[in-house]
């Protein structure tokens, strides 16, 4: 069976990482590594990348509005709320994943603090065009490129377009560290601020308890063990494929924590691979697109002109998601449910109609790099077969 979801680690980075964790604390050589690569001079690592949110907006301390989408991790609007600001959401422009120009400049207001900039499932958003909108108001610009490592916008990393960017090292993002997220600041004050922070109330995070973690996730989606892994999420889990998800309102304790000293270590062990990493995934994604145009039952997301998406998935549209979810399974391919749910009707706001379709119909194909060019192919293959009308 094919797992939705494959850690990018291999056997070895866990043995070496844990091996190295041990001796030294390599998130000084990550961190080295990230500020190289996006050629920013502050960079954080956080236990995630939505802790990196809250500690950027702690720092910027300008409580007010902040701009998102409305189709999104939940953990966003959560550790926007534990901050102090307050999420405003947007809606997804028709059939993409993405927001629009124009629905980002009729909500911009003087209550508006921050605005984020996702580039959701790796996808660039249209980046430049929605600076162009913030250009001269007083708004700090973040981009989410929790799942977007290695993205390119025009030829530009994406994250290095706003006044700072959050990157998320979780375990179905571009590299897989289990637990890890970036904080990348432009401006020498606020990186002060955030220093100042951080000394005041850093929890160090232990480590140990993640190498199991990792070995499991590693064993547990090997193809072989992977049908009993599945019967498991769907005991112990509900997958339902739409849900109205209840947001956290109180700060869990330790939410502010470092990046684990194991985690720094699994994820620079897998730095050197990114390109690799990378244009597994974008030949995948490509295979998909060849494979999957013109199916009546499948519409492709739009994708920006002159980007390079990262792919953490391959989001499709289906007109009835559960259908084509256990058509999937039938022929062993477990594909995820993506977000099953709409932030804002989380928070209780109406009149995002674009964000609950995405929630209703929105699938993902699996894009991890260990995916051969023949699985992706097969995955077309069934995609194909499954019936229509
Ligand atoms: C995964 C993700 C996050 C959260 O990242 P964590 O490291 O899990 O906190 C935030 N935004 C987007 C768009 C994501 O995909």
């Amino acid at each position: 069976m094919i797992p939705r979801f494959a850690p990018t680690y291999t056997y070895e980075d866990l043995w070496i990482s844990l091996a190295k964790s041990i001796r030294s604390n390599p998130s000084e050589e990550l961190r080295y590594r990230l500020a190289e690569l996006y050629r920013v001079k502050h960079v954080f690592l956080l236990e995630s990348a939505r802790v990196a949110l809250f500690v950027l907006l702690k720092a910027y301390s300008r409580p007010g509005g902040v701009l998102m989408p409305a189709y999104n991790c939940i953990a966003v609007p959560e550790a926007v709320h534990f901050a102090g600001y307050r999420p405003v959401f947007i809606d997804l422009d028709e059939d993409s994943l993405n927001v629009s120009v124009d629905s980002m400049t009729r909500l911009i207001s003087d209550d508006i603090s921050v605005v984020l900039l996702t580039h959701l499932f790796g996808i660039p958003c249209e980046v430049s065009e929605l600076l162009d909108v913030f250009r001269g108001q007083d708004v700090l610009v973040v981009e989410d490129a929790a799942p977007a490592l290695g993205a390119e916008y025009r030829g530009r990393l994406v994250g290095t377009f706003g006044d700072a960017a959050i990157i998320s090292f979780h375990s179905t993002k571009v590299i897989s560290g289990e637990v890890g997220g970036a904080l990348l600041v432009k401006d020498d004050e606020l990186a002060g601020k955030i220093t100042s922070l951080l000394q005041a109330t850093f929890i160090a995070n232990g480590c140990l308890n993640l190498f199991p973690k990792t070995f499991i996730r590693k064993v547990a989606t090997n193809p072989k063990i992977y049908p009993m892994t599945q019967l498991g999420y769907r005991l112990l889990r509900n997958e339902d494929p739409y849900e109205v998800v209840q947001p956290q309102t109180k700060k869990p304790s330790k939410f502010l924590s470092s990046c684990p000293s194991y985690a720094s270590s699994l994820i620079l062990a897998q730095f050197d691979r990114l390109e690799w990493n990378l244009r597994r995934r974008r030949k995948i994604a490509n295979i998909y697109i060849e494979g999957l145009s013109n199916l009546p039952e499948v519409k492709l997301p739009k994708i920006p002109k002159e980007c390079s998406p990262a792919w953490i998935q391959f989001p499709i549209f289906t007109e009835n998601k559960q259908s084509f979810y256990k058509f999937m399974q039938r022929h062993n391919i477990d594909v995820t449910w993506t977000y099953r749910y709409s932030c804002a009707e989380s928070y209780e706001q109406e009149g995002f109609p674009n964000a609950r379709r995405a929630a209703l119909t929105v699938l993902g194909l699996p894009t991890y790099p260990m995916i051969s060019d023949d699985l992706a192919q097969a995955v077309c293959q069934v995609a194909r077969k499954y019936p229509h009308g």
